[in-house]
Formats: C-alpha cells, sequence, structure tokens
C-alpha cells in the first residue's frame, strides 16, 4: 500500500501516519519528494483493511497494490480449482455444459427437455424455481415444487442439477434438493446471501453483477470463500452497456482475465449474455475458444410457449449443433468434451 501525502503535510502528520501503520506491525519506507512526501507500506497489508487511514490529517489517497479478494486470488493458490460434482468434475481439462430451460415449468416438459440436452452432450441439467424476473407479473417459477420436479429427472436421467436460490431464507430448502446453488446476477452483492451459501457444503455458482466489474465479483467469491466453502465456480452472463441490440454485453475478455486473477473455474452463459438465440452458438465458440471450463444455455422443446426466456432458447437441434460446434473448438485448444 502507497500513502500520498498532501502537498504541504507537516512533519508531525507525517510521524502520526508512520506511528499508526507500525502500530500494527507492518514496516514504512518513506520517500521524501520536493512537493510531496510518499509512505510504502510493507508486509501484509490486509492489516490494514478497515483501518481510515485516508481520514488521518495530511493524507491525500491511500493506493493498495495488492488485491482486496485473497482466497480467490491465484496468488494464495497458484493451481485451479477443480470441483467434482458425482462424475462430474468443474475445471478439468473436460468442458462441462449445464442446460435446460430458463424455468421449470411441468415435469413432462423438464423430462422432454433433459433428454434432448442429455442426448447431445450436457451433464448438469439447469432450471429455475425461484425466478428473479423484472417483472411482478412474470411468471415467478414453481418454487419448491419445481425443486422437486428438477431432482426426479436429474436422478431419473443421471444429470446433475443446478438451480438458483434467491434469498438466505432459501438456502437450506434449495440445498436439499439441488447438487449446485446459483447465486444470480441481480443477487451477486447480496451479502447475506454469499454468506449463508458459503456456510454449506455444496458447489455454488457466482453469476457476474449486471453491472459488476471484475473486482466486484471476485470480492463477492471472496464472501464464499471466507466462511469455508471453496467450491465456486464464477459464471460470465453479460454485463449492462449502452447497446441494446443484445440483451447484454458478453465481456468474453473476463474469461481469460479471471483465469489470470483466480483459481476458480468460470463458465460462461451465452443465453443470458446476448438475449438471442441465433447469437448464442457463436459466443459459445468465443468463450470456450477464450478458456472458460463451461457453459450454460437455455433450450426449450417449444421455445415459443416458453414461460420465461424464450426467444433466446435454443431447440434441442440448435444445441446439437452447438454442442457439435464447440467440441471442434475444445479440441482446437487443448481441452475435450
Ligand atoms: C438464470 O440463469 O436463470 C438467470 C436468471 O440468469 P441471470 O441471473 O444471469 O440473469
Ligand atoms: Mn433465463
Amino acid at each position: 500500500m502507497i500513502i500520498v501525502m498532501k502537498t504541504g503535510a507537516t512533519e508531525a502528520e507525517i510521524q502520526h501516519v508512520i506511528e499508526r501503520v507500525e502500530r500494527l506491525g507492518l514496516k514504512t519506507m518513506v520517500s521524501k519528494g520536493i512537493e510531496r512526501t510518499i509512505v510504502g507500506v510493507i508486509g501484509d497489508e490486509s492489516l490494514l483493511l478497515g483501518q481510515p487511514i485516508e481520514a488521518c490529517p495530511g493524507v491525500d489517497k491511500v493506493m493498495p497494490v495488492m488485491a482486496p479478494y485473497k482466497l480467490v486470488s491465484r496468488e494464495f493458490k497458484p493451481e485451479s480449482t477443480v470441483i467434482r460434482v458425482k462424475d462430474v468434475e468443474i475445471g478439468g481439462d473436460k468442458i462441462v455444459v449445464m442446460a435446460g430451460p430458463c424455468s421449470i415449468e411441468s415435469l413432462e416438459r423438464l423430462r422432454e427437455i433433459a433428454r434432448a440436452v442429455k442426448g447431445a452432450g450436457a451433464v448438469i441439467l439447469r432450471g429455475g424455481a425461484f425466478k428473479p424476473r423484472t417483472s411482478p407479473y412474470s411468471f415467478q417459477g414453481l418454487g419448491e415444487e419445481g425443486l422437486k420436479y428438477l431432482k426426479q429427472i436429474g436422478e431419473e436421467l443421471g444429470l446433475i442439477t443446478i438451480s438458483e436460490v434467491m434469498e438466505t431464507r432459501q438456502v437450506e430448502l434449495v440445498s436439499k434438493y439441488v447438487d449446485i446453488l446459483q447465486i444470480g446476477a441481480r443477487n451477486m452483492q447480496n451479502f447475506n446471501l454469499l454468506r449463508e451459501v458459503g456456510k454449506i457444503r455444496k458447489p455454488v455458482m457466482l453469476k457476474r453483477g449486471l453491472s459488476a466489474t471484475i473486482k466486484e465479483w471476485l470480492m463477492s467469491a471472496e464472501y464464499i470463500l471466507k466462511e469455508g466453502n471453496f467450491e465456486v465456480i464464477l459464471c460470465e452472463r453479460g454485463i449492462r452497456t449502452f447497446e441494446q441490440y443484445t440483451r447484454n454485453t458478453l465481456d468474453i475478455s473476463a474469461v481469460p482475465a479471471v483465469k489470470q486473477l483466480s483459481h476458480l473455474p468460470i463458465v460462461v452463459d451465452p443465453s443470458h449474455g446476448t438475449g438471442k438465440r441465433d447469437l448464442v452458438k457463436a459466443v459459445s465458440m468465443a468463450a470456450i475458444a477464450a478458456g472458460a471450463d463451461g457453459l450454460m444455455i437455455e433450450v426449450h422443446t417449444k421455445p415459443e410457449e416458453a414461460l420465461s426466456d424464450g426467444a433466446q432458447s435454443l431447440t434441442p437441434d440448435m444445441f446439437e449443433d452447438l454442442m457439435s460446434s464447440v467440441k471442434r473448438i475444445a479440441q482446437a485448444v487443448g481441452r475435450t468434451m
């Protein structure tokens, strides 16, 4: 951390800052320029977290040199994290595809969709039971009944399941039925929810917030790891920009950036990332080429009848075509599928 003193800061003010820092067991290195004095802090910077050094008289600004997240960083754990759920590994050499409807609508429809995605090579079945809808008048999901269907179909077809948990009171219920808990984009900074899923022993997929920076996203993951749950999968699902042609702007660069900064696996959701089914295949290929560990794709046997996100849902035929194209990209970048 570098503490920049104001022009004209007095010797007493500089000494006060030095004493404050050294009292915590850290060392300082003082550089006195003609205009300004800079105090460099040497040692474990995290000791300074929560210390309002900016508020000390004579301090202009405080600049951290270390990333504010620790447990999620590659510095903390250089080897990539591989999460095992039954016989599936997320973050290993093999690309993992999660697919299914946006919302679970009925047992029969879920079974039909699940059969189709499994047939094409998906190993994880997705489906929302608690839906974060923009309008309170839109379909809100089947709740616990939907989770029961998801569990039943997952067991019937040998698929791992993932579903969203929207609030702290639902964590116990959702983890009773599903293998992986999803934190949606709108809840990326619901810190109480993050702490709650940090206490359970099930993998959590954390979607990037609608307007979250990569740093904020990794800080949110840090909340989960800090509670003891190291099984976190990150999911890039597009961010809000000025562009309106696509539903969101999918940040492909987040994939290699996260790979550099963190040891956690990262998957990409091109369905919410684009909002348009015709764009999903190309963006999926790009995601795998960029180094993503997997994909989350919305598929529906009758997209025109879907109760949510029909426009971005692929038909089973389109999904099959996507899978064979993505497979070729995976092989080209030294991954299997
Ligand atoms: C979803 O995957 O069902 C979903 C609601 O996505 P997001 O949180 O990314 O909008
Ligand atoms: Mn959706």
